[in-house]
């Protein structure tokens, strides 16, 4: 499988603190000094653009909360060989910037929301923020950061009510709904939250009629769909019931520097060191020999005997579980806020 995208954490702090996810437990946030500098990731993106990177997507914790995110955008827009220069957001910052985003170069953007009920955002996410998020999503398909697409995590007992109303959401507001296997680890981190979206899929498909399904496209770990008669497109993510190890074409850059090749080990590579060095010819044969360790280190094994897609509701079998510990271990030791959309 061609590594062609690179998905970069700005930082590991956040201003919402969601139930499934729970940043704000996190005691050792990275202290700023410790985290990369943007000339530091603008000058491994341009190397890694050399070695198949043409996708980079901006993250977090939350990247809007970083200061002057808007100059790493410019920054990285500027390499020559980015085709897809993205972000994903919680959106609540997201009004004060979409314009600014927008000029410097971002291509699309990817929204967060996990309920569009003001209690049930406010209980999801521990702030009372859904009005600002809304107005976020509005401005950034206002100045044309085309097509925004809204992740939605559904889990059992909290927001599962909502998918019909998030379908005719995405309809109305002319929105890529998307929606993603709730993974249990870190926050809640209970195994009866999680949802496979196959549950979503029948119930949309019991109001909709049978949804159509579009070829992937960007390598995205997305099922898209088209609802029928209409020009609307609906993602479902599943990292759970259908791992897609297979297809997975990602490296993740940390916030202090870590290049990691998926969610399912603890490996990763520190890039700080060899970032510093002053000789170029030196930076770059460094880097580029842990850029191919991670590569080489990407897991291969298939999970999908992990999970029966057959069964609604499904609880998590033994074996799954297991490997749900070691993915938790995973995110722990990591970054925990790599994953997802
Ligand atoms: N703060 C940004 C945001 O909210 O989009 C970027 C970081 S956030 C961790 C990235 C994505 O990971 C979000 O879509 C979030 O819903 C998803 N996510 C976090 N924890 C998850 C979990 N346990 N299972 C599934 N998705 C999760």
């Amino acid at each position: 499988m061609k590594i062609n995208y690179l998905r970069v954490s700005v930082t590991d702090c956040c201003n919402l603190n969601c139930i499934y996810c729970r940043p704000l437990s996190l005691a050792n946030h990275v202290p700023r000094s410790k985290l990369l500098r943007f000339e530091e990731i603008r000058d491994f993106v341009a190397l890694a653009v050399q070695w198949g990177i043409d996708k980079v997507r901006i993250t977090g914790g939350e990247p809007l909360v970083r200061n002057n995110i808007v100059n790493l955008v410019e920054m990285l827009s500027q390499i020559k060989g980015i085709r897809d220069l993205t972000m994903t957001t919680n959106g609540v910052r997201l009004e004060e910037f979409a314009q600014e985003l927008k000029q410097a170069g971002l291509s699309r953007i990817n929204v967060s929301l996990d309920s569009l009920d003001r209690e049930r955002f406010t209980h999801i996410t521990g702030y009372d923020k859904l009005l600002e998020v809304l107005r976020g999503i509005k401005a950034a398909r206002k100045v044309g950061l085309d097509p925004v697409k809204i992740n939605v995590v559904i889990l059992k007992g909290v927001n599962e009510e909502e998918i019909l109303k998030f379908v005719s959401f995405g309809l109305e507001q002319g929105l890529i709904i998307r929606f993603i296997e709730y993974m249990p680890i870190g926050g809640i981190g209970q195994n009866n939250r999680y949802l496979p979206n196959n549950f979503a899929k029948e119930i949309i498909e019991r109001k909709w009629g049978g949804l159509e399904p579009l070829s992937s496209y960007n390598g995205s770990p997305a099922k898209y769909f088209k609802i029928r008669g209409t020009h609307s497109r609906l993602g479902f993510i599943n990292s759970i019931s259908r791992p897609f190890c297979s297809s997975c074409s990602r490296l993740r850059l940390t916030a202090k520097g870590e290049l990691r090749p998926c969610l399912f080990t603890n490996f990763g590579v520190n890039l700080k060191k060899a970032l510093g060095k002053k000789d170029k010819e030196t930076k770059r044969e460094e880097i580029k020999a842990l850029f191919d360790l991670a590569v080489r280190n990407k897991v291969k094994r298939e999970l999908s005997s992990l999970s029966n897609p057959q069964k609604k509701h499904q609880k998590a079998p033994s074996k799954f579980n297991s490997e749900i510990k070691e993915r938790s271990a995973a995110f722990i030791e990591g970054n925990m806020f790599q994953i997802g959309g």
